[in-house]
């Protein structure tokens, strides 16, 4: 593999046979910190930003991290220095943001399942939008604000039943999907919106899915979006803002995703096109500003040929890095150095004792014990999806910031894990 080819190149590179992040030397990190370890680079974050606000250039436009992606407090403090809102999901990830120095109307909330007391809680921090799910949930929204004496600021999540081309457990803006309101029914739930005492329309929302490498989902979900936007407004129902959510693929492999910029003088011109180009604009971008940012060191710790099948055991497994598992993903696995060596084909798997539980498959590799590989494009959906299956603790997070390296978490131990719970009397 040539040096520069690398997902998440230039961020992350080889010098000379040494495999680096910025201005560090990974191995030195692994030295320092032990494996599995999560190492994420600043610059690259803001270089995945500063791709989107080119492409909105002279827009009145605002980008709202999706943190579910990656949502460790030193990264939310990246983002939120670099003057993103963020998309939240959760209570909890409400409580991070916050602890990470946003603000309240720095924050917007999805998804299908909000309790009570996380609306409430919401709306004691004055966040910017609830994007809403269901007609269900506006009843009980509005109920809970006009409890309070206020009106909760609502966006509409439709359904613009598209097909992302992607994973189906990461398509979700298809007829068969949980999330959002009907296409067709949409018109119907701002009706309810604008007449309910406890809640202020101000938008409308969508997002179509994840790990999208193609702009025509993107232009197909617009107009179906933008058809809504003229019924729903003909009705005397104004829609302040137009919010497209995220979704936006990376390199794992060989995909060829559209940059962020270029998505967006795309999607800009039909809204030009269509008269919409002056709204007020927000996205949800998540894993495109994180994903190629960040990448597990690993050691290998055995080696075990077999008859159909050779096994490179190693000290990340399926709770640090969950999306193999999951979804079948692909991550690159290359060696912090590059060796001499004969490679061999490996199914790179962890200790966790389960089948699901490999890393990659089929990868030539020529590696001893002891040595160290680096499974690359992990900066989204690994850290903020590690559990402690096997009781094992979640690795150590270390931001990198050009030469300097920066612990932003430590390691779990065992008394972490047990520090709930209770023995029996
Ligand atoms: C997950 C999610 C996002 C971010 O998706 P990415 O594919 O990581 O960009 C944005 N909006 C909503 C509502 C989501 O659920």
């Amino acid at each position: 593999m040539s040096a520069g080819a690398l997902p998440g190149g230039p961020f992350f590179q080889y010098r000379g046979e040494e495999l680096f992040v910025e201005d560090v030397r990974l191995a030195d990190l692994a030295r320092g910190h032990g494996t599995p370890l999560f190492v994420y680079s600043r610059a690259a974050m803001l270089s995945a930003l500063a791709a989107y606000q080119r492409g909105f250039a002279g827009r009145k436009a605002r980008i709202f991290y999706a943190l579910k992606a990656n949502s460790s407090l030193a990264i939310l403090q990246v983002f939120a220095r670099a003057g993103c809102g963020f998309d939240i999901v959760s209570g909890g990830e409400l409580e991070r943001v916050l602890a990470a120095g946003a603000k309240g109307s720095d924050i917007i909330f999805s998804g299908v399942g909000k309790t009570r007391a996380e609306m409430r809680r919401a709306l004691d921090a004055g966040i910017h939008c609830f994007n809403v799910e269901s007609e269900a949930e506006l009843e009980v929204l509005s109920e809970v604000a006009a409890a309070m004496g206020t009106r909760a600021p609502v966006s509409l999540r439709v359904n613009p039943d598209v097909n992302p081309l992607t994973h189906p457990y990461i398509s979700t803006g298809l007829k068969g999907n949980k999330f959002g309101i009907a296409h067709k029914e949409a018109l119907r739930a701002y009706r309810r919106a604008a007449a309910l005492p406890g809640l202020r329309v101000t938008g409308i929302d969508c997002h179509i899915g994840s790990q999208i490498t193609q702009v025509s989902p993107y232009l197909d979900a617009l107009d179906r979006v933008l058809d809504l936007v003229a019924a729903i407004e003909s009705e005397g129902i104004a829609l302040a803002h137009i919010d497209f959510g995220g979704g936006l693929g990376i390199v794992y492999n060989s995909e060829q995703p559209p940059a962020a910029d270029v998505l967006w003088q795309r999607l800009l011109a039909r809204l030009d096109a269509r008269g919409y180009g002056d709204r007020q604009l927000m996205i949800e971008p998540g894993r495109s500003l994180v994903g190629n940012a960040g990448a597990c060191v690993t050691e290998v710790l055995y080696l075990k040929p077999g008859e159909q099948k050779n096994f490179c055991i190693i000290d990340a497994a399926m709770n640090d890095l969950p999306r193999p598992a999951m979804y079948e993903a692909f991550h690159q696995i290359v060696p912090l150095r590059q060796g001499a060596g004969k490679p061999v084909t490996y199914d790179v798997v962890g200790p966790v004792c389960e089948s699901g539980d490999w890393i990659g498959r089929d990868r030539k590799l020529a590696v001893q014990p002891g040595e160290l590989l680096a499974v690359l494009s992990a900066g989204a959906y690994c850290m903020s999806m590690a559990s402690n299956y096997n009781t094992r603790g979640r690795p150590a997070e270390v931001l990198v910031d050009g030469a300097q390296a920066h612990v932003i978490r430590e390691r779990e131990d065992a008394g972490d894990q047990m520090r709930k719970e209770k023995l029996l009397p």
